[in-house]
């Protein structure tokens, strides 16, 4: 075993441009009690990983490496670690740990953690050739996905799951979908299996594309109107000035969820216009291991269809340039 591996870090935020990710050889990590180390096969790409090389969100580490939809193999055990074997293939996600004690672990809403951990921002991630996971925070994935397939389901499955049930979509409902990237792909197909009406809004004309290859009834331009009322929305994409006409496009009582880490500001609302009629506004902070579970499970059972543009490993600087310019259609993931 070497001792040393290629790993990406952050090393200053900033534009894309100017180049925030430095290669560097790093320390093997070693797992500590209860956790295992992955040698990563592939390494999916999120919109966070783009926020954190850019400085939209604030480092938590210095020259920490991104990335939290890793698809791995164990290769070693820390002490007392008994979950999996070496040769599993599990997945790394984004929880990376809660305190368990605080009320909201211990009331069923670990996502809301007051001293929570994440993968890739307060521990290095799977931008690298090695990562370490706890190992009641990994995942095992479903079979009949291979590595690039089942990447992004870590964290842009994940979290879009989670925002559709935050968005209160009922069985056969409209939903509206802003923004068409790789979490908002997939959480359509889950959305369409349970009989929705799915109503794209994105300026690619390659993602209407996909939306519309998908089974989605419409696609249009990112603050178009949809053809009908919306029971349920979900903002996908991390401008705040789709805020008004996703809520204005809403059925009375219906529900807007937004799914980013990150959005830019929200510009003034009217209350008649963009609230009244029991319309609801809410966000989705993180995700429970309970909804990775479910999803992957859901994910299995409907066979979902993962739209995956693959780049080396040492090319995710150009990975994260063509996700901060809209040239990624469905998820980039990084091979190793
Ligand atoms: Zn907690
Ligand atoms: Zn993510």
């Amino acid at each position: 075993m070497p001792d040393l591996m290629k790993a990406w870090v952050v090393d200053r935020a900033g534009p894309m441009e100017r180049g925030p990710l430095l290669r560097v050889d790093k320390d093997v990590p070693e797992p500590g009690p209860r956790q295992v180390r992955v040698r990563v096969r592939v390494c999916g790409v999120c919109r966070t990983d783009l926020h954190l090389a850019e400085g939209d969100l604030a480092p938590r580490r210095g020259r920490v490496t991104p990335g939290h939809e890793v698809v791995g193999v164990v290769d070693r055990l820390g002490p007392g670690a008994t979950r999996w074997r070496e040769g599993d293939r599990i997945g790394v996600p984004w929880l990376a740990h809660t305190c368990g004690v605080c009320r909201f672990c211990v009331s069923g809403r670990e996502n809301l953690c007051l001293s929570p951990r994440f993968t890739g921002w307060d521990v290095d991630g799977g931008y690298a050739e090695f990562a370490v996971v706890e190992e009641a925070y990994a995942y095992a994935l479903p079979e009949g996905f291979d590595d690039e397939e089942v990447a992004p389901l870590l964290c842009a499955g994940i979290i879009g799951y989670r925002a559709l049930r935050r968005a209160n979509l009922p069985e056969g409902g409209r939903l509206g979908i802003y923004g068409f990237g790789g979490s908002a792909h997939i959480t359509a197909q889950v959305a369409l299996a349970h009989g929705a009406r799915v109503h794209v809004m994105t300026r690619s004309a390659e993602a209407q594309a996909l939306a519309l290859a998908l089974g989605a009834t419409s696609a249009g331009a990112a603050d178009a109107a949809p053809p009908e009322p919306l029971d349920s929305a979900i903002l996908f994409a991390p401008v705040g000035t789709l805020v008004p006409p996703a809520l204005a496009a809403l059925d009375r009582g219906g529900t807007l969820a937004i799914a980013g880490i990150h959005l830019s500001d929200i510009p003034v609302l009217n209350y008649e216009d963009h609230l009244f009629e029991e319309r609801t506004l809410l966000s989705v902070t993180a995700n429970t291991r309970q909804d990775g579970e479910d999803f992957l499970a859901e994910a299995a059972r409907i066979h979902l269809r993962v739209s995956a543009t693959p780049y080396p490993m040492d090319h995710a600087d150009a990975a994260l340039r063509d996700l901060g310019a809209d040239r990624v259609n469905g998820a980039a993931v990084l091979v190793a």
